[in-house]
């Protein structure tokens, strides 16, 4: 499904919350799922040193030798850092617990903040045509996040529709702000997706409406609802897609990645 309108190379997508336990991960797995079965070719970066993208696309731990780490550092051969999912239209960069050193090891190179932008736009990139990558950031606005959203053109915020919801907003909007205003001014919000969202609850439907009030356009008509079935896949190292391809929680993903891509295509156009 390349978009022939779209400059040469992968969109790339960052999704970011520093929230933890929000749904970043879930979404980041899912949303290149449905963009995989939409006929994409995806890459999803795992940022976060917890490495649970990794483990929800069953990476095992001993097939983790190459990761995201070396990916950033460039001592390795892309070929030998992007891996194969079951997925045939989706591939990987996994983690481990060693990004977690990033910020101190990388202290010293100068272009610290810049390393994913680099890694993503070698030339041997070119050979995967991929049309989308996405990155799962860690909870944190650390400077995997801003390597994340310098590498980016755009960031997907996952919203848990939950008390407080909005309140992290703020402070990662102005990290936008400051990324767009010193190193990537092109660097859009690609839309907030709430998350985990129940429809019986009165909370859920109070986040969704300050979020649609306060933020218009920007939140995704699509909701992701709290479903089961979406926390159990990563146990059976799969999506939601693929461990329970109609229930309510892979169905939401697939409406997400269409509206996204309908989104894009207006605006390539
Ligand atoms: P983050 O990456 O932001 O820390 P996760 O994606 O890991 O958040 O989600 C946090 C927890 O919530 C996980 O246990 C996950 O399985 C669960 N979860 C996420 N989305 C849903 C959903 N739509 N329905 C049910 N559980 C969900
Ligand atoms: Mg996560």
């Amino acid at each position: 499904m390349s978009d022939p309108t779209r400059p040469k190379g992968p969109k790339i997508i960052a999704v970011a919350n520093q929230k933890g336990g929000v749904g970043k991960t879930t979404t980041a797995i899912n949303l290149a799922a449905a963009l995989a079965e939409e006929g994409c070719r995806v890459l999803l970066v795992d940022l976060d040193p917890q490495g649970n993208a990794s483990t929800g696309l069953g990476v095992e731990v001993e097939d983790r030798n190459n990761t995201t780490y070396d990916l950033l550092t460039g001592e390795v051969e892309l070929e030998d850092v992007i891996q194969k999912t079951e997925s045939e239209n989706m591939m990987i960069v996994p983690a481990t617990v060693d990004l977690s050193s990033a910020d101190i090891e990388l202290m010293s190179n100068e272009k610290r903040s810049f390393l994913l932008h680099d890694a993503l736009r070698q030339t041997a990139m070119d050979h995967y045509g991929f049309d989308y990558i996405l990155i799962d950031c860690p909870p944190s606005l650390n400077l995997l996040t801003v390597n994340a959203m310098i590498a980016a053109h755009s960031v997907l915020i996952p919203l848990q529709s939950e008390f407080f919801a909005l309140e992290g907003l703020s402070q990662l909007m102005l990290t936008v702000r400051e990324v767009r205003q010193t190193a990537n001014s092109s660097l859009r919000i690609e839309g907030i997706v709430l998350t985990m969202f129940d429809a019986r609850n009165n909370l859920s439907q109070q986040v969704e409406q300050d979020a649609r009030d306060n933020l218009g356009e920007l939140v995704f008509d699509t909701k992701i609802p709290r479903n089961v079935r979406v926390s159990e896949a990563p146990s059976y190292a799969q999506a939601v897609l693929d461990y329970d391809s109609t229930s309510k929680g892979a169905v939401a993903y697939r409406a997400l990645a269409k509206e996204l891509l309908v989104k894009n295509k207006k605006l390539a156009a």
